[in-house]
């Protein structure tokens, strides 16, 4: 995975990914209920498009926390050399989860190594 990807933690990634699927999801089935109310009889259909849409925004919501749980799971715990606050990292290179500091576990890719601090 492209490490210039991810703009914050990973974890906090998909913490916000999956918010943002539950927001659509609601809004959407929000959106094609309002439709009935707006278009009678032709908003029923769209309604329920609407609705198989937030369904699946809902579905994608729940397996992107799911798949988040897992990999926090598997998460090294450490202390940032930068902020020096324990923070969770997921896989080789991730970002601080409060300073955004890139962090790696790969010294080949490490700009400075400082003394590990593992908590
Ligand atoms: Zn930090």
């Amino acid at each position: 995975m492209n490490k210039f990807f991810f703009k914050s933690a990973k974890i906090n990634e998909f913490r916000l990914w999956g918010l943002v699927f539950t927001l659509v999801g609601m809004g959407v089935m929000i959106l094609g209920t309002a439709g009935i109310v707006f278009w009678g009889q032709a908003g029923k259909i769209i309604a329920a498009i609407f609705m198989v849409i937030g369904m699946i925004s809902l579905l994608i919501s729940v397996a992107v926390y799911f798949w988040a749980g897992m990999m926090s799971t598997s998460a090294t715990m450490l202390q940032c050399p930068e902020c020096s606050r324990p923070t969770k990292m997921l896989g080789k290179t991730d970002r601080c989860m409060y300073c955004k500091t890139m962090l790696t576990l790969d010294p080949a890719q490490a700009t400075h190594n400082p003394t590990e601090q593992q908590v």
